[in-house]
């Protein structure tokens, strides 16, 4: 574990490392796009752990641990 990982891992031990294209807006669940502000909150999935991980705020750099359950988004086609 190198110096900057130390300091970025949280209680989990590890980096929260979001899985590409987990991104959904925590609030009503849709696919978020990171470069807008108001799709934030948004929550992943963490690639380490599968755990969920968050970004508060469009300027927040790195993620973190949430004790609360994402998804992935639906593949376009499923309606279930
Ligand atoms: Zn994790």
């Amino acid at each position: 574990m190198t110096y900057i990982s130390y300091i970025l891992a949280d209680a989990t031990g590890h980096i929260a490392t979001p899985e590409p294209a987990s991104y959904t807006m925590e609030n009503g669940g849709a696919p978020a796009r990171l470069l807008y502000a108001e799709d934030y909150p948004v929550i992943a999935v963490c690639k380490v752990c599968g755990g969920t991980i968050k970004l508060d705020h469009k300027t927040q750099m790195e993620w973190r641990h949430v004790p609360i359950k994402a998804a992935r988004p639906a593949p376009p086609g499923d309606d279930k």
